[in-house]
């Protein structure tokens, strides 16, 4: 089944948002096993939306569109696939009732605009939108199936998976991915440990991406059933662990702070964090994730020498002779932070971030990360490269590596 999928509104073509309802279909169909050939974007025009409508309908069985099913004026979507039809336009009661219920609820007047929400063309079938006022419409026509799905992703997103992906017929086998997130190895450094599986990949295919802090590999399996290519993402999967080890922290959606509090959460460990150069990121990244007042204690931004002397005790000498990014800082800044707070583990950062304040001995992008627990305190240098930003998310990452490891390597 050839699959096109076009999104409509004049944001996406000036750039305003990126067209991720595409993304979030394709890869859904693809999981299905259903190809897609197309993605069409067209502005709010009713002409040109027409024009897109009948190349798809020339090349495409499947043709699902997203967006402008509103109640303004420039929302013409569904009058416009209807008018190419030839089909009236009809009241579905049921939805009618239900807008009327949600405006009673809001204590809002229903205008008429808000009417032509529940209308559909005729023959169509009506999806709920369970997150919003304009339904989805399923509409089987001249051997064509045309889905009408709304903009905002948070009323597409469940619409598709709950009610449309049922509908649609099944097809001779999946395509499904997966993705493993690695950290500590550059691109490079990975694609030489994985050459000869880069080399002879074919089913799945393997596809290196680089991120700022992190690289991942998108594994990509077809295969007749959802099971078969399962067990070839495993064998795959397996093969790169055996290369790439401990670097691969995470798969899919996983995230380093999502795998750092599952760590936390089963030593019961509780953590603290001091921060320099990072500015509360570190912070920010560990309360991601929700939960996280089960182990999360306090973070501190010290950011001047006052502040690292007065907040955590630091030895006004030690800064004196090492400067504050020194290795000897980052423990002190642990070590303190630790006994003060009593948590099982204090995690501390001091570094250069730039683009200013770099110099021979000491450039910009020198970090030290230091991580104190009952038996000792660890330190690592860095060296990052980048701008302040990425420098930033860099040492944040790594400090979170540093801890994950050290989570991992613990017994109990
Ligand atoms: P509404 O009832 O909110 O008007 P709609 O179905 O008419 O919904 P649009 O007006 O086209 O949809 O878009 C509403 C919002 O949905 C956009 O401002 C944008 O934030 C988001 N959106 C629309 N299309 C896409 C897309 N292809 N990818 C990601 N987001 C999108």
């Amino acid at each position: 089944m050839k699959t096109e999928i076009i999104a409509v509104g004049t944001e996406l073509l000036l750039g305003q948002i990126a067209n991720t309802n595409a993304r979030y279909l394709s890869e859904k169909l693809a999981e299905k096993g259903i190809d897609v050939y197309w993605h069409t974007v067209v502005g709010d025009n009713s002409e040109r939306v027409a024009e897109a409508f009948r190349l798809a309908l020339t090349r495409a069985d499947l043709i699902i569109l997203s967006g402008g099913l509103g109640p303004t004026a420039d929302d013409l979507t569904k009058e416009t696939v209807a008018d190419v039809f030839g089909l009236v336009l009809e009241m579905d009661e049921a939805w009618e009732k239900e807008l009327e219920h949600i405006f009673a609820r809001l204590e809002r007047k229903m205008t008429d605009n808000n009417y032509k929400q529940a209308l559909i063309p005729r023959g169509a079938r009506l999806l709920v939108n369970n997150h919003g006022t304009a339904p989805g419409i399923w509409l089987e026509h001249g051997g064509k199936i045309v889905v009408l799905l709304p903009g905002p992703p948070r009323e597409l997103m469940p619409m598709f998976t709950e009610q449309v992906l049922q509908l649609l017929p099944e097809r001779n086998g999946v395509i499904l991915s997966r993705v493993l997130k690695i950290i500590g190895l550059g691109e490079s450094a990975m694609e030489e440990r994985i050459a000869d599986l880069l080399a002879n990949q074919t089913n799945p295919t393997i596809a290196p991406l680089a991120k700022h802090a992190e690289v991942h590999l998108r594994l990509t399996a077809k295969a007749a059933t959802r099971g078969l290519a399962e067990v070839l993402l495993d064998a795959t999967e397996f093969n790169l662990l055996q290369r790439l080890g401990e670097a691969v922290f995470a798969r899919d959606e996983e995230t380093m702070a999502d795998k750092v509090a599952s760590l936390l959460f089963k030593k019961m460990m509780t953590i603290t964090v001091a921060e320099s150069c990072t500015g509360g990121l570190l912070a920010h990244m560990l309360t991601n994730v929700s939960g996280s007042s089960a182990y999360f204690l306090q973070g501190q931004v010290v950011y001047s020498n006052r502040s690292k002397i007065e907040l955590l005790g630091l030895q006004p000498e030690l800064i004196e002779k090492y400067g504050a990014v020194s290795e000897e800082v980052a423990r002190s800044m642990a070590e303190n932070l630790r006994k003060r707070s009593a948590s099982d583990l204090a995690l501390a950062i001091t570094g250069i971030a730039g683009p200013t304040g770099g110099n021979a001995e000491k450039p910009v992008g020198l970090v030290f990360i230091a991580l104190a627990a009952a038996e000792g305190i660890s330190c690592r240098k860095f060296n990052f490269i980048g701008n302040r930003e990425t420098i930033k998310e860099r040492a944040v990452m790594a400090a979170l590596n540093m801890l994950r490891l050290y989570l991992a390597e613990i017994n109990g």
